[in-house]
């Protein structure tokens, strides 16, 4: 195809799940390219000389050169160029903020939209699952060092890969009952079907990587006992920002008001009220505060639990939301109900302690503050109140205190996350970090591009 006919081509849309249908199942919303869509679509990339998109991808994919053998229907060659740098493609093929990134910086994007890159990566990586394909990769001979990763969220578990294929034996310690990290217990099911990532996570397996789960460093082992007693040469912390960090509103003591921390983890990893035995309360109006990813995932899961009137609360406007665009649609098509410009004050319950309401304030926007947003200034006597049975409290979270308070030789910042070196070095020398106990709740990518840059380090170290 000629540069004038692809220039005449209009971005291929993603194939939905009928929002009516979906709000209320956990099956995937994003449906995914078939053959004919994604030929379609790599046929929109220009294959440019100097591919910007290339800069805007934390971990470097050669994507031209993936679009291209799209292109070109050699999909085995589509893979290996995506695994060359990423080992988690399945899963940022579907969470990431392409639309920030990679897209971002697409040419394309001046003239028209941008080449559809995180869908195209999907569908190969999907297609490699299903065909049972697996991506060539070097594979260094055994070199008889150990290494030690703490946490296995996609910082963990990319760093995990890197250094098998550099030929260490690596064991992963994981504080829950199943690997993965937020992947795992945080993002739903209808975003990030878990299939996906256990079969991911067994590929890490098979380059030799052992789990061991129901590990808590800084309890059942401390970082002195990986480092001096059980002769590991290196040790990775990468235990992620999973501390609920909550808004100290009036009322919030009532039964009924989450942490969407907790309630992600008991409807997603737990399964509640869909088999498995941890229960949920649910209700028949839940109201979530907040608006990023994690509200969003938070509000559309109460709908699929059964909420007839599913609201989001949030302080500024729809423009200052940092959640995704794409999520923030996919909640409107479902029915969420969003109230902008809309700050809580107090949570209200009846006489059994249970909630039943929530106050909030209508705010407007004054100033830009330190995050470059507008900040929201209270608007007087605007207090309204909303009949709601459960409230999730999705406004961030922080660094967990578990490991690093057993471990007073790391030097954290003034929020509690570790301090690092250029080279991603703790002030324990052989002790690195990275991903979000590093950099606060920080994207899945950057978290995985951590854990690649960090394990060249951690081999220069050993080699040194
Ligand atoms: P985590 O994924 O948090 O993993 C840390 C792991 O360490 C956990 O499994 C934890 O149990 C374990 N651990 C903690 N302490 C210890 C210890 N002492 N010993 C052993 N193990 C320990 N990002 C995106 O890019 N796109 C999205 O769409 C998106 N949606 C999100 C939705 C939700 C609900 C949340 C909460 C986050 C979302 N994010 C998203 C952010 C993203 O998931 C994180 O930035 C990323 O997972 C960070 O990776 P990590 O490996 O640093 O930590
Ligand atoms: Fe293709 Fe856009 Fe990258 Fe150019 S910038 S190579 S058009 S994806």
């Amino acid at each position: 195809m000629d540069l004038k006919e692809k220039m005449t081509l209009e971005r291929t849309a993603m194939p939905e799940q009928d929002p009516v249908k979906r709000s209320s199942n956990f099956l995937e919303v994003s449906l995914g390219f078939t053959k004919e869509l994604a030929s379609k679509e790599a046929c929109r990339c220009l294959n440019c000389k100097v591919p910007a998109c290339r800069t805007g991808c934390p971990v470097g994919i050669n994507i031209p050169a993936f679009i291209s053998a799209i292109e070109n229907n050699n999909l085995e060659q589509a893979a290996d160029i995506i695994y060359e740098s990423n080992l988690l493609p399945s899963i940022t093929g579907r969470v990431c903020a392409q639309e920030n990134q990679c897209e971002s910086k697409c040419v394309r994007k001046a003239k028209s939209s941008s080449v559809s890159i995180g869908s195209l990566e999907r569908y190969v990586a999907d297609w490699a699952r299903e065909h049972g394909y697996t991506p060539k990769a070097k594979l260094a001979e055994p070199n008889g060092k150990k290494a030690a990763i703490v946490g296995s969220g996609p910082a963990g578990l990319t760093c995990a890969a890197e250094l098998a294929r550099k030929g260490y034996d690596v064991t992963i310690f994981e504080a829950l009952h199943t690997a993965g990290g937020v992947l795992m217990y945080g993002i739903p099911e209808f975003r990030l079907p878990k299939e996906i990532v256990t079969k991911e996570i067994n590929q890490l397996k098979a380059l030799g990587v052992k789990i061991v789960c129901n590990a808590v460093i800084g309890q059942t082992y401390t970082i002195d006992d990986l480092m001096n007693k059980d002769g590991f040469s290196t040790v990775f912390i990468a235990s992620g920002a999973g501390l609920p960090v909550f808004q100290n509103l009036k009322g919030e003591g009532a039964k009924g008001v989450y942490s969407s921390n907790e309630y992600l983890t008991r409807a997603n990893l737990m399964k509640a009220n869909r088999g498995g035995v941890t229960p949920l309360l649910t209700a028949d109006s839940v109201a979530v505060i907040g608006g990023g990813n994690t509200a969003m995932d938070s509000v559309r899961t109460a709908k699929r639990m059964g909420a007839k009137n599913a609201y989001i609360l949030y302080r500024r406007g729809e423009e200052e939301m940092p959640a995704r665009k794409e999520e923030v649609r996919h909640a409107k098509e479902e029915g969420v109900i969003f109230h902008f410009l809309s700050a809580p004050t107090e949570i209200l319950s009846d006489e059994n302690g249970r909630v039943c309401g929530i106050r909030c304030q209508k705010m407007e926007l004054g100033e830009p503050d330190a995050s470059g947003r507008r900040s929201p200034i209270p608007i007087p006597n605007s207090d309204f109140e909303l009949e709601c049975g459960l409230v999730i409290e999705a406004i961030g979270t922080g660094s967990n205190p578990l490991l690093t308070r057993a471990t007073p030789e790391l030097k954290l910042n003034r929020k509690g996350y570790i301090e690092t070196d250029e080279n991603g070095m703790s002030s324990i020398p052989g002790v690195f970090a990275g991903g979000d106990i590093v950099r606060g709740a920080a994207t899945v990518i950057l978290a995985m591009g951590d854990g690649k840059r960090i394990a060249e380090e951690m081999d220069k170290f050993c080699n040194a």
